[in-house]
């Protein structure tokens, strides 16, 4: 474990080194759980949420993107549930003063006896070899039986515990776990409060007159209260989906990971309208397709995996996350949820006004139910970032810090570098950029030596380094290094372009997403 955590820390100040990723006024010791994206990052995001918004939005003919404002009126709020039950239960160690989440915590230690069953499972399949049945196993090793018994009943009685809003429960599932504080070592815990996530804020210059609002915790809302507006204007037929990405706020207890859990990040999120009874088959239809969108960026297959919710929302009929392996361990990176009629029949009911579908085909109005699908975008480019993180021992004998990024997602497409600063070099590779530019976002570099410049280059994870010499000056020719080989190969200036844009294309991805 020391050693991922030496890796993440080591990702974290690279981000930082290379222009991704920044505190947020840094200059005044920063801003808990709130970040800044820089020249990099900024591009990387871009990238991302174009990639997003592409296989969703220009993919499906039966999906359209919408931009929705992030104030909201505040009966909406109220509607959605989220003014009386978008809280966390919190607790804190009385000796650290340190702040957690109840459930946090517990989920915590079943994680630690998890992982002892893997441990069994992992040294079994070692000596039974290609013979090894897993469900045999779990089923039959005393020791896997008993750590999952044990699992089952703490999750059974908090499940319980959180229905009935027992917060004593939940506080003595805590001690009777004798769970510890991670700070101070000890078990002297306060009472478990619950927590209001969100931020609110006034509206209006006259306090008197001025109405408390909240800055959104999602942006799922902002798409059911123009579910009519998209539908009627856009004549959308059902099964038919809205999507938007922008962001949200959320007063977290615990921020901490870097950009995994910011007080303020953005999401990307598609609501898709269905018939209600036809739920399920939807529901498992967008599992299938936002695994395979994962999937297409190149990750081992080993690092994505499908976890049940067992306590659903109060809106949900049936969830999931797709979790991702980050350095700290598997965590939610997406989560994907049938949320039935609740919101638009809440809708209607704070609103007062009909939001229904008229199906023209059997005569009928209904209220549609609703399959979603929300990812962070932060967290999308913490998964990217640090599996495109690597530390390399190259042959020569010295090391390079390089970023696999998948070259369609990376910051910057080309770098333009004329191997001298004399001669005439540069004025040749500013032309060379002037001409690429109209395709592809480049970088234009002179200054170091040209080892130097192309491990700048590997270290933000550009796909192309583009060099000119004396030699382009006679014949027109460049050599172009690709940044995961580092091979180098001599081609016509006018390739260029045409090379940089078949590895960067988005349409090979897309394309597998069918
Ligand atoms: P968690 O359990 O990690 O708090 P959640 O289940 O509350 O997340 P959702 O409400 O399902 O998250 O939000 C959808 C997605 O938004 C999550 O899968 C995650 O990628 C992202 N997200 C949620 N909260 C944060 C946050 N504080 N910082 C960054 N991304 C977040």
């Amino acid at each position: 474990m020391a050693n991922q955590e030496d890796l993440f820390k080591n990702i974290i100040s690279h981000a930082k080194e290379y222009g991704f990723i920044f505190q947020s006024s840094e200059i005044y010791d920063g801003l808990s759980a709130v970040y800044d994206y820089g020249q990099n990052g900024a591009e990387l995001k871009k990238n991302i949420r174009d990639y997003w918004w592409k296989s969703m939005v220009q993919m499906n003919e039966n999906i359209v993107g919408i931009d929705s404002a992030i104030f909201m009126h505040p009966t909406v709020w109220k509607a959605s549930g989220h003014v009386d039950a978008f809280n966390d239960p919190l607790i804190d160690n009385k000796d650290s003063k340190k702040r957690y989440r109840a459930d946090v915590l517990i989920e915590d230690h079943v994680a630690k006896i998890e992982a002892k069953i893997q441990k069994e499972i992992s040294k079994a399949s070692e000596r039974f070899g290609d013979k090894f049945d897993e469900a045999v196993f779990r089923s039959t090793n005393p020791r896997v039986v008993e750590n999952q018994k044990k699992i089952d009943e703490i999750n059974n009685r908090f499940k319980n515990a959180l229905e009935k809003n027992d917060l004593t429960e939940v506080r003595q599932i805590i001690i009777d776990l004798e769970i510890v504080c991670p700070v101070s070592g000890s078990r002297n815990w306060t009472e478990v409060r619950q927590f209001n996530l969100m931020f609110s804020t006034q509206m209006g210059s006259v306090s008197e007159d001025a109405g408390t609002i909240y800055l959104r915790p999602e942006t799922a809302q902002g798409i059911f209260v123009n579910f009519l507006n998209v539908q009627k204007t856009g004549r959308m037929k059902i099964p038919f989906g809205i999507a938007q990405t922008g962001k949200a706020f959320r007063n977290e207890i615990v921020a901490r990971q870097f950009i995994f859990r910011m007080r303020e990040f953005e999401q990307m999120e598609m609501q898709f309208f269905v018939k209600p009874g036809t739920e399920m088959e939807w529901y498992n239809k967008w599992k299938e397709a936002r695994m395979k969108w994962h999937r297409t960026l190149g990750f081992p297959e080993s690092k994505h995996r499908f976890h049940d919710h067992i306590k659903l929302a109060h809106y949900a009929n049936a969830a999931c996350d797709i979790e991702f392996e980050f350095p700290f361990g598997f965590k939610e990176l997406e989560g994907i949820h049938s949320r039935t009629d609740f919101d638009l029949k809440s809708h209607e009911q704070f609103s007062g006004k009909k939001l229904q579908y008229f199906d023209s085909d059997d005569n009928q109005n209904f209220v549609p139910y609703v399959v979603e699908t929300s990812i962070g975008l932060d967290r999308m480019f913490l998964a990217i970032l640090s599996q495109a993180y690597k530390e390399e021992k190259l042959e020569d004998g010295s090391d390079r810090v390089v970023l696999n990024i998948p070259p369609m997602l990376a910051p910057i497409k080309c770098a333009i570098l004329p191997l001298v600063k004399k001669d005439g070099l540069p004025e040749k590779a500013q032309e060379i950029m002037d001409v690429l530019k109209y395709d592809h976002l480049c970088s234009y570099e002179e200054k170091d030596s040209i080892g130097k410049r192309y491990r700048r280059q590997d270290a933000i994870g550009t796909p192309y380094a583009v060099t000119i010499d004396h030699q382009t000056l006679e014949d027109s020719t460049v050599t172009i290094r690709e940044r995961d080989s580092m091979k180098q190969e001599r081609i016509p200036v006018d390739n260029v372009a045409k090379i940089v844009s078949e590895r960067v294309d988005m349409r090979k991805a897309l394309t597998q997403l069918n």
